[in-house]
Order: structure tokens, then C-alpha cells, then sequence
């Protein structure tokens, strides 16, 4: 018994119906998939991958990587995705920290990065290239053709997952088959997902998002998903039409809303449009609303928790808020300092408790203790509250919580009345060192296209909004925030540009 891959994979299922649809329009049903990822399990034995071992990846997303994913999880392996646009700087210090037994890389950056894994410590190095080619599919060719899942529990490791690297370095969070397993099976409830629904996938895979929430819901469904190797805008349009769902990261819904072809029409198919990883704008939520009659279902996760609250499917999905606990998971809003509970909209950290809760970082046994109360709870580092209805509503990050002459600013309260006022596109509140008061409110506003926007006006129309102390002592305005690729702002690099404005 293969805890995760049960799951995804059930017993009795109609093999010949469609799970994947490649962007060139061919098909490939449950049972392809299963034949797959055992040929690629079959392979990983062969490479001396053994129950436990680590297997490092950092391929273009095609179906290979996704039956390679599944691979791992059969062969008792720990499937360790990297992100595609990490250096081979970057991908030598993942490779020291999670000691692979196997790294797969792109066939073009493989005279590059084979040396990199192989003063790592790395014994076998192959490459997986975007339509099958490369050195770990070639070792499929003869290879006796019988398969049998490597037994593991619930308890057993299937993915280490390094988090986006926002607010610091990148940790490896280490995922169980039963955290992966019991996020997907409420999600699959929570979204009332069927073996009906067609997805439109243009996620990346090498995060959760990608990863654990569209492919295994999909997979555990029993759906199918139109697998496309990246967003863009024009593509999924031309797909929308025979979907039933999409999942993406806020700017998926701000770039679909800049295309005139996103209208009811094209959407008539649609039963849901998910958002999530990053915050998603009230005014993106209407805008979308008013194009296609659907209101996106945002929710709330992290890498090291998969999700944890999600707006409803049915009833009220609330814009700015992340909605309600999922089923098993608990959340708590603490004092972040004593870890005193906090009652009803009273602001402090998201902590978390339940089935999707990881189980430490990867080698960082002091970071893992630091980042869980005595009780058990998870502290994410979120600040938020939860109204009297049970939702949760985020308030922006504790490493990004502004201190300005002793008082304590949210940037998320801030950001939201500069986005509602006339030419503001988007903003971003951050605090910057300041002589007088520690840290000075600063605005960094990005104008609406064709707009100008002035600091003054900008901070005289706050001032009838929102307490002095809230103010921005400076409005710094930019073409467009920095994003990873993850689309989460990265305000450290906009506090390292602007570190010396009040120097
Ligand atoms: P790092 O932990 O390395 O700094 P990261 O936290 O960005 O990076 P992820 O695990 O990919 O890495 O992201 C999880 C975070 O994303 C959450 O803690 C939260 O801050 C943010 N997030 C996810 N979904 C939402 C959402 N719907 N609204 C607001 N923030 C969200
Ligand atoms: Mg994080």
C-alpha cells in the first residue's frame, strides 16, 4: 500500500477516461499515466534511488516532469521540485542542503549544472527535456516492464518543497504522504470537484500551488487538466471554452482581465476560478465579476502547510478575505510575542493545526521549533484576524508589519485605501528605516496605465481616510512592483532600493 498514490490513484477507476490534454491538443488517459510514472519509477530504481532518498528536479514542466513526480511517489522516493529560474548558483546550495541520491535537470543546462551537482555530492545526474527527451527517458527503453509501488505509510515523507524565498532565504519544508493526501481529498470536497471537471493548469509544477493543489486535486478527482507549459493569457482563453476550472496567482486574473476576448461568452463553461499565493485585489475580484459573472474563490495556503482556509463554494466568497477554515484544519489568531489567543477581529498571527501541518524543515531543527508553540500550533507568520463569521482576512506578513514611532501599521490597511483612490493602480506599504520614528510608512504606488500620480495629492486624499500616524511620510511612484515567480511582491527588495530615503 502506497499511502499517496492510493489515494490519487483509486482501485476501480475507468482508465480510458482523460487526464492530460497537451497544449498541442493530445490526449492522455488515466491508464497512460499509470503505465508512466511506473516506467519512470522502474528507472529511478535502476538509478539507485532508494525508499527515503531525496530525487532533486528542476525541469521545464511537461507531462514528463508531472509522471516523473508521480514516479517518486511510488518508488518511496522524496520528490524535491527546484524552481526553473534558479541559478546554477542557486540550485549548488539545494543540492548541498537536501543531498539527493538523483538531480534531473534541463538537457540544455546540463554542461553547466553537472559539475555543480556533482561537487554537491550528487552520484547520478540525468536530464528530462520538454517533450521526453533526455537521459532518464532513454534509460526506460529496456527495462523488463513489471512494477510494483514501494509500500509507505502516512507518516513517510513525499516531498521536500522549499518555500518561495519572500521574506529570506528558501526553506525546504518536509511533506508527508498523509499531509498531501488529506489536503487534497478536502479540496476536492471543499470545490466540489468531479470526474467531470477539466482544468485549465498553467501553473508552475516546482511549487504547491502547481503541484499539490491542481494535479493532485485533479488526479484524486479522477478530472482532467489542459496542462500548458506557462501562463499566457491569449492560450488560456482559447482553452476556456471547454474548461470547467482554472487555478492561479493574482496576476493570472489582472492579465486576463487586460484581454477583451474575457467575457461571459467564453466563460460559459466555467464552473469556478480559484486564487491564491498571493493577495488578490477587492478590485480585481469585481472587475472580474462584472466580465464574466464569476466571483474567484480565493484561498489561503503555504508551502508548508498546503492549504488552510478557502472561501465557500457555496455562500458568500468575500473579497479581501481568505474565507473559512478548511475541514480538520483549525486556525487561532495569536499575540505574536507571548502567544496569547486573540479574540474575535482582534489582530495578531495565523497559527495552524491539522492534517496538512508538515512536519519540520528540512535540517533546520531550531527553525522548526521556533516556528511552533509549545501546544503543537504551526506559527505562519501571517497577520490577520477572523470576524465574527469565521473568516480569516490577512493582513500582510509579520516580517513586513511597519513600527513607526511605537505605533504599529498594517501595510494591507494602507494599501488598501491607496488602491481605491482615482490613478492608482496597485500599491505596496513597506517601512523604512527613519531617524525620528525607527521606521517611516512609506508608499511605493504603481499609476494606472496612462495615469500620473502626485506624492501630495496622493498622501492629502489618505489623510481624510485613515489615522496620522498610518500616513505615508513618502510615496515613491514605480512602473510595476517586483515580483517573484510565485507573483508575491518582494518588499525586501523595495526596502533594500529605498533603505537610505530618510538617511
Ligand atoms: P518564504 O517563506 O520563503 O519567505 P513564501 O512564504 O512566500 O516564502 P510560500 O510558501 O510559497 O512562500 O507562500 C506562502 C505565503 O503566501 C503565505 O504565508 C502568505 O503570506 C501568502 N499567501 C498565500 N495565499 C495568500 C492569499 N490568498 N492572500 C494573501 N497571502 C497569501
Ligand atoms: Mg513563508
Amino acid at each position: 500500500m502506497n499511502h499517496l498514490f492510493d489515494a490519487l490513484f483509486p482501485a476501480g477507476r475507468d482508465l480510458s477516461k482523460t487526464c492530460v490534454t497537451r497544449p498541442g491538443g493530445s490526449i492522455i488517459d488515466y491508464a497512460a499515466i499509470i503505465e508512466g510514472s511506473a516506467r519512470y519509477a522502474r528507472a529511478l530504481v535502476q538509478l539507485r534511488v532508494g525508499t527515503g532518498d531525496r530525487v532533486a528536479v528542476q525541469v521545464d514542466k511537461s507531462l514528463e516532469a508531472l509522471l516523473l513526480y508521480l514516479a517518486c511517489v511510488r518508488a518511496g522516493a522524496v520528490f524535491l521540485p527546484l524552481n526553473t529560474a534558479y541559478t546554477s548558483h542557486e540550485v549548488g546550495y539545494f543540492l548541498r542542503d537536501a543531498e539527493p541520491a538523483l538531480f534531473v535537470g534541463r538537457p540544455e543546462a546540463h554542461e553547466e549544472l553537472a559539475p555543480v551537482a556533482s561537487s554537491a555530492g550528487v552520484q547520478a545526474i540525468e536530464t528530462l527535456g520538454r517533450s521526453g527527451d533526455g537521459t532518464l527517458p532513454s534509460l526506460m527503453r529496456n527495462d523488463g516492464g513489471i512494477w510494483q509501488d514501494v509500500p509507505r505509510g502516512a507518516d513517510d515523507l513525499a516531498a521536500i518543497l522549499y518555500t518561495s524565498g519572500t521574506t529570506g532565504r528558501s526553506k525546504g519544508a518536509m511533506l508527508t504522504h498523509e499531509n498531501l493526501r488529506s489536503n487534497a481529498a478536502v479540496l476536492v470536497e471543499t470545490w466540489r470537484w468531479t470526474s467531470e471537471d477539466i482544468l485549465i493548469h498553467a501553473l508552475p509544477i516546482f511549487h504547491a500551488h502547481g503541484l499539490f493543489v491542481a494535479s493532485n486535486v485533479t488526479l484524486m478527482a479522477g478530472a482532467a487538466m489542459i496542462f500548458l507549459p506557462k501562463f499566457e493569457p491569449a492560450e488560456v482563453l482559447r482553452w476556456m471554452p471547454q474548461a470547467t476550472a482554472m487555478m492561479g496567482v493574482p496576476t493570472f486574473y489582472t492579465r486576463l482581465l487586460a484581454e477583451d476576448r474575457l467575457d461571459r461568452d467564453v466563460a460559459s463553461r466555467m464552473r469556478v476560478f480559484i486564487s491564491g499565493s498571493a493577495p488578490l485585489l477587492a478590485e480585481t475580484h469585481e472587475a472580474f465579476k462584472d466580465r464574466t459573472g464569476h466571483a474567484i474563490l480565493e484561498r489561503y495556503g503555504m508551502t508548508e502547510t498546503s492549504m488552510n482556509t478557502s472561501n465557500p463554494y457555496d455562500g458568500a466568497r468575500l473579497p479581501g478575505s481568505v474565507g473559512l477554515p478548511l475541514k480538520g484544519t483549525s486556525v487561532r489568531v495569536a499575540e505574536p510575542e507571548t502567544g496569547e489567543i486573540l479574540g474575535t477581529n482582534e489582530i495578531g498571527v495565523i497559527e495552524l493545526k491539522g492534517p496538512n501541518v508538515f512536519k519540520g524543515y528540512w535540517q533546520m531543527p531550531e527553525k522548526t521549533a521556533s516556528e511552533f508553540r509549545a501546544d503543537g500550533w504551526f506559527i505562519t507568520g501571517d497577520l490577520g484576524k477572523i470576524d465574527e463569521a469565521g473568516y480569516v482576512w490577512i493582513l500582510g506578513r509579520a516580517k513586513d508589519l511597519v513600527i513607526s514611532g511605537g505605533y504599529n501599521v498594517y501595510p494591507k490597511e494602507v494599501e488598501e485605501e491607496l488602491d481605491l483612490l482615482d490613478g492608482v493602480a496597485e500599491s505596496a506599504v513597506i517601512g523604512i528605516p527613519h531617524p525620528d520614528f525607527g521606521e517611516a510608512v512609506v508608499a511605493v504606488v504603481v499609476p494606472e496605465r496612462g495615469r500620473t500620480v502626485a506624492e501630495t495629492e496622493l498622501i492629502a486624499a489618505l489623510r481624510q481616510k485613515i489615522a496620522a500616524y498610518k500616513l505615508p511620510k513618502r510615496v515613491v511612484v514605480v512602473e510595476e512592483l517586483p515580483r517573484n515567480t510565485m507573483a508575491k511582491v518582494q518588499k525586501n527588495l523595495l526596502r533594500e532600493d529605498l533603505q537610505h530615503l530618510f538617511a
